[in-house]
């Protein structure tokens, strides 16, 4: 549940961001071509002046697209996944994706692959660990 609404939320930020990115690559595209103009009557000053706002305009714009990015995806990297840990009582486990309804000594109506006709049993629910976490701790 929570998941979601992050992913959401991030979402709608990243909209807005590109919109407004957009509205300045827009304008800065507009100062460039007035800068290009300027230059041609032979106003050098102000189609220099001209063309450094349209320039510093873009980079702008790139820098925050490629911040908000990178923000992203560091979002959905932070976001752990929470397993669930399935057991039968012919000591077969399994685990899972936390699935809405998972508690801890919740018998399943799903029958184990081994033997058909015991029912399982969750024996944990926990929060996946990372990979890298691991590694950076050992
Ligand atoms: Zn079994």
């Amino acid at each position: 549940m929570t998941q979601n609404q992050t992913s959401q939320s991030t979402k709608k930020i990243s909209n807005y961001l590109t919109m407004i990115v957009l509205i300045v690559v827009a304008l800065s595209i507009i100062s460039l071509i007035l800068a290009a103009n300027a230059y041609y009557i032979g106003q050098t000053l102000a189609a220099g002046f001209l063309a450094l706002i349209g320039i510093v305009a873009l980079a702008m714009s790139a820098f925050t697209l490629f911040q908000s990015r990178r923000q992203v995806a560091q979002m959905k990297i932070e976001i752990p996944k929470v397993m669930t840990t399935v057991e039968c009582k012919c000591g077969s486990k399994t685990i899972r994706e936390f699935q809405r309804g998972d508690y801890i000594y919740k018998d399943l109506d799903t029958p184990c692959q081994k033997c058909p006709n015991t029912r399982q049993m969750i024996t944990a629910i926990y929060k996946e660990v990372k990979e890298k976490e691991k590694t950076y701790n050992v």
